[in-house]
């Protein structure tokens, strides 16, 4: 036999077993939109390369390291997108979207970076991503963190996760600031790691954002960003804070938080959490005011967050989901080719005036005790029985698999209004059924 074809690393499959998990957390998140009126957008998974250079910044981890970029059969330079702003903002620009209008925007999907791979590190990850255009803040800041608060709550996670907060003020403070920098770590200079000292010339204030724990005694040393502040970013940093004091948000000022990616101004946050390990962030944004114009666009100021939907689902307990509220409801027995053929009859019947119920009608035939077997396991409440005597008969026999209503036969014709009376009882919770 040749050898079976594995996932590439860092790729992960996910199995029936977990997508409940995922199907709860795009749910909740897609409701939390609709409650604050943002609109979903859809963009290619492929993007030019020049759009992330471009955008995200040549001098960063992803641009640098982590892009999988190739070359298209007419030579072209495209990449798998490595984040959903960059795409987003494209779309915006080439529809017009941002065009003397306010765009409110939300988007899931795939993203792709070659990391090392770990546990809550992939290779391709999902994002659940939030965009806003057309509004200065800190309002609608304010109103992304409130809404990212609220879906901890609605995933019941809020008690495991803490926001920190910054401010990145203006790009022209941001140059006063670098410059302090840069003496301070040339002051430093045998303690910088070798990313450190290319870095120093080219984008120092990603030095703060090393992971590597030789650099953290420097870096929180280091001069603060937020001391340096401009006068409108120190304005429009004090207003969100007392919005997200109001609104009775905890949260941390972090003076070292910069981000991961080139393009923030101002705000800047990150929700963590202690329960990960190395990889705590679940929730990462901030104001890029600067962007849609670097990409060719009319100023347009901009604020947005994206979440790694592995790290979330991984925060979620178990007991949140309810395994029953996939497991079919009702589970059809048929004994014999012409039972089968009468089943199917009745099993879609059944569909068309119960378009909710989670029917299993047995494929595959087997006795008697191995297709009630089957009906256990399903976790249905209730076993539909269509034998030779049933047949004969035009019935059906109904089985309560939890033992609690008595067994009874009655006309086919009469199924349909059964399973509707018995409603709120299939709905009802059974214990979990057995696996195997
Ligand atoms: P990190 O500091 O963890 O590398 P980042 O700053 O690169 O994150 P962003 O680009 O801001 O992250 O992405 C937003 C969120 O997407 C992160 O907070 C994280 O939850 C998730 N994320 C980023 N990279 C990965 C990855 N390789 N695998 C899984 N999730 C990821
Ligand atoms: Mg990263």
């Amino acid at each position: 036999m040749s050898k079976l074809i594995q996932a590439i690393r860092g790729m992960n499959d996910i199995l029936p077993d977990e997508t409940p998990k995922w199907q709860f957390v795009e749910k909740q998140f897609r409701r939390l939109m609709a409650a604050y009126g943002y609109n979903e957008i859809r963009f290619p998974v492929v993007e030019k390369t020049e759009l992330f250079k471009r955008s995200i910044g040549e001098v960063t981890d992803i641009v640098e390291k982590e892009m999988y970029t190739f070359e298209d059969r007419n030579g072209d330079s495209l990449t798998l997108r490595p984040e959903g702003t960059a795409a987003c903002v494209r779309a915006c620009m080439q529809h017009g979207l941002l065009h003397n209008q306010t765009q409110r925007l939300w988007y899931l999907g795939p993203m792709f970076r070659h990391e090392r791979p770990q546990k809550g590190r992939y290779r391709q990850f999902f994002q659940l991503g939030v965009e806003a255009f057309g509004f200065p803040g800190p309002d609608v800041d304010a109103e992304m963190i409130m809404m990212t608060a609220r879906l901890w709550k609605q995933l019941g996670i809020a008690d495991s996760v803490r926001l920190e907060l910054n401010s990145l003020g203006s790009s022209e403070s941001r140059q006063a600031y670098r410059d302090i920098l840069v003496a301070y770590l040339q002051e430093h200079y045998e303690q910088l790691d070798a990313d450190s000292v290319r870095r120093l010339e080219s984008n120092p204030l990603r030095i703060l954002d090393s992971k590597n724990p030789e650099m953290q005694a420097l870096i929180e040393a280091a001069p603060k960003l937020n001391a340096h502040l401009d006068e409108a970013s120190a304005e429009h940093f004090a207003t969100l804070c007392s919005l997200l004091d109001a609104a009775g948000i905890s949260y941390q000022v972090n003076p070292r938080l910069v981000r991961g990616l080139d393009y923030y101004s101002k705000t800047v946050f990150e929700w963590v959490t202690d329960k990960l390990g190395a990889q705590g962030t679940i929730c990462a944004g901030g104001r890029f005011d600067g962007l849609v114009q670097q990409l060719g666009g009319r100023a347009t100021t901009a604020m947005g967050f994206a979440m790694g939907m592995e790290r979330l689902v991984s925060l979620i307990d178990d007991a949140q989901i309810r395994q029953q509220d996939y497991a079919p409801q009702v589970y059809f027995l048929a004994l014999g080719d012409a039972a089968q053929s009468r089943a199917f009859l009745l099993a879609e019947q059944c569909r068309d005036s119960l378009p909710d119920l989670r029917l299993l009608l047995n494929c595959g035939g087997g006795s008697m005790k191995s297709q009630m077997k089957k009906a256990d396991k399903s976790g249905a409440r209730f076993a539909l029985i269509l034998a030779e005597d049933e047949l004969a008969k035009d019935e059906i026999t109904i089985k309560d698999l939890t033992g609690e209503l008595e067994q009874q036969t009655i006309a086919q014709s009469e199924l349909n209004a059964f399973l509707e009376t018995k409603e709120p009882l299939i709905n009802s919770v059974r214990p979990e059924p057995v696996k195997g």
